[in-house]
């Protein structure tokens, strides 16, 4: 018979035939059409624990699948295909494979935190969402996002001078993510700034930029921050397994084992 709620199934899983006979019964056309086995064999196990081990994906196992979260989403207003009750559901369940079928749009969250407020067993589906874009670009599944060269660029300014210098951010920024300085949008800002700021503070901003002041006393804190950051990196690493596969790795190509 026909498959009803059809467009619920991806094309990829409905098999059909123009022309089929089976026990001598003719059930060409859309009689034929049957849908793909959903056995799945490549379950992640740890999925799960790898993203609650990341920041923001510390209260994943909390989700109940109500789908608040979905239902308050901004970017799930305009693309249905944006998820996050259904990611999260995977995550749980340990499907990779058909998490990465999304891993194009999951960093596409705004950070709006609508879906955050609307949970009712304060799971923090934003922070999961970070979490999750993180996990895929830790495992090599995505290229590193804008948003993650941002933060990385900011943290480490802070991190070595203790103070953030904004053109120097974003220099850094452009650089780093192979992006023109003089864009037009930039050009209109700094225009506007000229325009309407004081003096002084456009003298003391230009000064910064090119002297790049330090907080003062910082050294201290600057070598326990980046401490606490590393080990907090070999934690994330260790969860994700991933210290174990450049071992493997290094192994098959014929380097020594780190003992
Ligand atoms: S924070 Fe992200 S997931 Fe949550 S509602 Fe906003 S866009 Fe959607
Ligand atoms: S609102 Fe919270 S409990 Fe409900 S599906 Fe989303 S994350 Fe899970």
């Amino acid at each position: 018979m026909p498959i009803h709620e059809q467009s619920l199934i991806r094309p990829e899983n409905l098999k059909t035939h123009d022309e089929l006979v089976m026990d001598g019964v003719d059930v060409s056309g859309h009689w034929s059409t049957f849908i793909e086995s959903r056995v799945v064999t490549d379950y992640n196990e740890a999925m799960q624990d790898e993203i609650a081990a990341l920041p923001g994906g510390e209260h994943i196992h909390r989700c109940w699948q109500c789908g608040s979260c979905t239902n308050s989403c901004t970017v799930n207003a305009i693309n249905p295909d944006f998820n996050p009750r259904y990611w999260i559901y995977l995550a749980r369940m340990g499907m990779e494979s058909e998490l990465l079928r999304d891993k194009d749009i999951i960093w596409q969250c705004v950070s709006c935190n609508k879906c955050t407020y609307a949970c009712p067993r304060d799971v923090v589906p934003e922070g999961v969402m970070k979490a999750m874009s993180h996990w895929l670009e830790l495992k090599g599944h995505t290229p590193m996002s804008p948003s993650m060269h941002f933060d990385e660029v900011f943290a480490d300014q802070v991190i070595e001078r203790g103070k953030i210098e904004e053109s120097r951010v974003m220099q850094r920024f452009f650089k780093r993510t192979g992006q023109p300085l003089f864009q037009d949008w930039f050009v209109e800002m700094v225009k506007q700034m000229l325009r309407h700021l004081p003096v002084g503070m456009l003298a003391r901003m230009g000064l910064a930029s090119v002297l790049a002041p330090s907080t003062s006393g910082w050294s201290r804190a600057r070598d326990a921050i980046r401490e606490y950051a590393d080990e907090q990196h070999g934690k994330h690493r260790r969860a994700l397994g991933l210290d174990n596969l450049i071992e493997t790795a290094k192994q098959d190509a014929g380097a020594p084992a780190r003992s």
